[in-house]
């Protein structure tokens, strides 16, 4: 726990900011959402939308390996190779993060799950977790887009990694080429956001990931959104489905 003296030298407008947003959050209702689609659907771009509104956690797999990928340990180095091809890494090694994952305080009022689960074993395994918790799914957004477009939007997006924020050179550049607009520091471009590795990603999810909004739609809680619209039109569906 921090001591008086560690509060003392934080800055009154943070300490409010803070008091602020823990007095929100107290009165928001729990929710665990998953949020499926196919890569650059725009799931990442919404995530920190309803992250903040809802005061959720939230969990991408696809950045908890590159993170583990980054730090060189023997689940990184495994799933490396895998994503490299755009094919899907092991349900138990998955299912293993997100158990663990869910149990951090961070998680507390719920969570939003992106890019988990992407198969049907996944998503059965979830629930038998949130079972043992007492808990279950309670939506399921459906990022509903074509192909068609998602070349274009994933060979033009650039990631500043630490924080997640995504940009793209045609439809939502930076302020300087190749910078984070907040911290300053360099952005990156994923080594498998290229036109050859997305043909498997999207095999992957058309062949693995697609029963899964089956499997939730039998239980009545997927709602379906226009993810090729402009985000801002995406986030008032998300906005509209989650205070129903
Ligand atoms: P993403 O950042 O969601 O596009 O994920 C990048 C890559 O990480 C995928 O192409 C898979 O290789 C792997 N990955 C992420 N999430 C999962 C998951 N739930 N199950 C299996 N593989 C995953």
């Amino acid at each position: 726990m921090a001591s008086s003296s560690d509060l003392e030298n934080i800055p009154s407008v943070d300490l409010m900011t803070e008091l602020l947003r823990r007095m929100k959050c107290s009165t928001k209702p729990d929710k665990r959402l998953i949020l499926v689609g196919p890569p650059g659907s725009g799931k990442g771009t919404q995530s920190p939308i309803i992250k903040d509104e809802y005061c959720l956690c939230h969990l991408a797999t696809g950045d908890m390996l590159r993170a583990a990928a980054a730090a060189k340990t023997p689940l990184g180095l495994i799933a490396k190779e895998v994503m490299a091809k755009g094919e899907l890494v092991s349900d138990e090694l998955v299912v293993g993060i997100i158990d663990d994952a869910i149990k951090k305080p961070s998680c507390q009022k719920g969570f939003i799950l992106d890019g988990f689960p992407r198969t049907v074993v996944q998503a059965e395994m979830l629930d038998q977790m949130l079972e043992k918790q007492g808990t279950k799914v309670d939506k399921v957004l459906n990022f509903e887009i074509d192909d068609s477009i998602l070349e274009e939007r994933i060979t033009g997006r650039w990631i500043h990694p630490s924080s997640g924020r995504s940009y793209h050179t045609k439809f939502a550049p930076p302020k300087v080429p190749g910078v984070d607009d907040v911290t300053g520091e360099p952005l990156i471009q994923r080594k498998d956001d290229t036109a050859a590795v997305l043909k498997s990603r999207l095999e992957a999810f058309h062949k693995q990931t697609a029963p899964v909004i089956d499997y939730y739609s039998k239980k009545g809680v997927v709602a379906q959104l226009h993810a090729e619209k402009a985000p801002t039109e995406v986030t008032v569906e998300v906005q509209k489905v989650l205070s129903s």
